[in-house]
């Protein structure tokens, strides 16, 4: 059963100078209990998505076009308050930054139990106990509740946020970067403790992240964003073991720990592009070693491949093969 379905959805942002197009016709859908990965480098419009789909853009941002299904309903159809209630009661968001948002000067229980409130009818002693049991839940100690935020360590406040989006049992966890900015040890931690969450509650995931190296390790597919389109995307063995798309193959580079190879990372040379106008050509083209003529006169749309469940946008795709054996094996 499919739990989420975004289609064609485009967002664009209004500054004094341009307009950003920030997201441009991206579709993905992500099935009951599987774990989602989004992946991109700073600025491929990955947080855009999520705060799309939430009805939490920035007051510049605008949804051009698209549908987002969750559950069957359209909640781009949803009055803002209507779309809040299927927020709290289904979707469990862990904005990026989201550790160093909290109030500094509300206890972390008080927090989570007034969000509690908001949405359930419940007494102050039974949001207590919840709290605490939530506490408990993501691996914090429950006679903690009425500490501060600054009490904590950053994993800790990462665990109070996210103690605080699982309060209603979400359908659906939507994590922007939760471990960027923790050390690994504690990253490792705080991604064990989402898919044990996760696999609990029987939610599925959303995972958002840079480090394709994480998404390897949790998620079962994923979309691969480069300058706000959709540049490879399917299941995590078709994407990031055999990609098709020059851009996941340099990605890959700069990652090289998901083969488990012992090379050093290699950075995609050059810049993301510039996103003050509709892409006419392939947003990759400036960066790519594998352009041609075609790649800056027309924009390919990901396309499905032979195999199941693997979509990519190049327009070399057939070659991508031979590309991918040459580049990896430059002697040969
Ligand atoms: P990061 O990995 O740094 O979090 P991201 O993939 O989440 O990046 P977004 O934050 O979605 O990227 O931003 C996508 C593009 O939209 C970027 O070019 C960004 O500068 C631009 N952008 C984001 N928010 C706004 C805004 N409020 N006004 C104008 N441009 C914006
Ligand atoms: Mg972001």
């Amino acid at each position: 059963m499919t739990l989420l379905n975004v289609e064609d959805l485009k967002v664009t942002y209004a500054t004094d100078d341009e307009t950003v197009h920030a997201v441009n016709d991206v579709s993905f859908s992500i099935d009951e209990g599987v774990n989602y990965g989004l992946a991109g480098e700073s600025g491929s419009g990955k947080s855009t998505v999520a705060e799309a789909l939430l009805g939490l853009l920035p007051g510049n941002g605008t949804v051009e076009h698209g549908t987002i299904e969750f559950n069957g309903t359209d909640l781009t159809s949803l009055s803002a308050a209507e779309r809040r209630d299927v927020l709290w009661e289904d979707i469990a968001y862990i904005p990026q930054s989201a550790m160093d948002s909290l109030d500094p000067v509300m206890s972390t229980g008080d927090q989570i139990a007034q969000a509690i409130h908001t949405h359930r009818n419940v007494t102050d002693a039974k949001a207590r106990d919840r709290v605490r049991e939530l506490f408990e839940i993501v691996g914090l100690d429950p006679d903690r509740i009425d500490d501060y935020p600054h009490e904590f360590s950053g994993g800790m406040r990462q665990r109070v946020t996210i103690a605080m989006a699982l309060a209603l049992e979400p359908d659906l966890i939507i994590a922007d970067e939760p471990t960027t900015g923790l050390d690994v040890i504690v990253q490792d931690k705080i991604i064990d403790k989402i898919l044990e969450i996760q696999e609990r509650m029987d939610s599925s995931l959303l995972l958002i992240t840079h480090e394709i190296g994480v998404i390897a390790e949790t998620c079962d597919e994923l979309s691969i964003l480069y300058g706000g389109t959709v540049m490879e995307q399917g299941s995590v063995d078709n994407v990031l073991v055999n990609p098709t798309n020059p851009y996941t193959m340099g990605l890959k580079n700069s990652f090289p720990e998901i083969d488990e190879e012992d090379e050093d990372p290699v950075a995609i040379p050059g810049s993301p592009p510039n996103l003050n106008g509709e892409p006419t050509s392939c947003v990759f083209r400036d960066r790519c070693p594998f352009a041609t003529d075609e790649c800056a006169t027309s924009h390919p749309d990901p396309v499905a491949l032979p195999n199941r469940n693997h979509r990519s946008a190049c327009h070399r795709v057939k070659e991508a093969a031979q590309m991918r054996q040459a580049a990896d094996d430059p002697e040969t």
